[in-house]
This record gives C-alpha cells, structure tokens and sequence, in this order.
C-alpha cells in the first residue's frame, strides 16, 4: 500500500496500529500494510468497527482494551489477512467479514473484481484492471 494511505490509517486509527513502531522481531506491523491500494477504504471500515469496539470495551471498564491491537496486516491467497494481538468474538467476526469482501474487491483500484490467476500468483482484480495487466505482459 502507498505510503501516504498507510500513514494516514496509522495517525487515524493509533490504538489499532500502534505496533507499526516496534521492532520486527516482536510483530509484522513494522513490515506495513502489505496489500495494494483498492483495499485502503476496506481496511478502513474495518478499523472503524474495531476502534468503536475498543472504545466501547474501555468505557465498559475491561481492561483488556490494551492489549487489541493490529500484529499484521497482508494480502495472502487473495484475501486480507488481519491479525490482531487479541481480539474479542466481535472484532473477530469483523475480521471475516472483511476478508469475505476483500475476496470481491480488486486489490489494485477497489472496483469490483474477482480473484484469478495471474502468472501463477492468485489476486482479486477487477476487469479493467486484469486487462491492463494482461497488456502490459503480452
Ligand atoms: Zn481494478
């Protein structure tokens, strides 16, 4: 993901993100958001349900609020793969429905896309998208 996108989820979300300044050996954050840009805005709502969750936990009084926060965030096998240090049954379920329409979301522009084969390597992308791709390898 673009640096400037990336960054801006990071100042806007930084309970969630937080782990972005460890070192590498202690969480993933410090790799970055490691998918493409179309997922920016899905990653987002994401962040949204999981900082209003929090929010909710820490005006509940449970003390385990502390410790949510994001561990990694990838694309893999054409999904979003969001890991989280802990997360409760609501956050997790957040979690899956994310990775359901990133399944569904072209990780390079955000259109609607489908996952496909692309030289060997599986990756949601929509038509447009795919026909440029294809173009630019021929
Ligand atoms: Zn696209």
């Amino acid at each position: 993901m673009r640096k400037d996108l990336q960054n801006a989820l990071y100042a806007d979300f930084p309970q969630l993100y937080r782990e972005h300044k460890l070192s590498m050996d202690k969480s993933s954050m410090p790799w970055g958001i490691c998918t493409g840009d179309g997922w920016e805005p899905l990653i987002r709502r994401l962040s949204e349900k999981i900082t209003a969750i929090i929010e909710q936990l820490k005006a509940s009084g449970d003390e385990d609020w502390e410790k949510i926060a994001a561990s990694g965030v990838k694309e893999k096998y054409a999904e979003l793969r969001f890991h989280m240090r802990l997360a409760t049954e609501e956050i997790q379920e957040a979690i899956d429905e994310a990775k359901e329409e990133s399944q569904r979301t072209c990780e390079t522009c955000g259109a609607a896309g489908s996952i496909r084969d692309i030289g060997g390597w599986y990756t949601c992308v929509c038509n447009l998208c795919n026909a440029e791709h294809e173009a630019s390898t021929d």
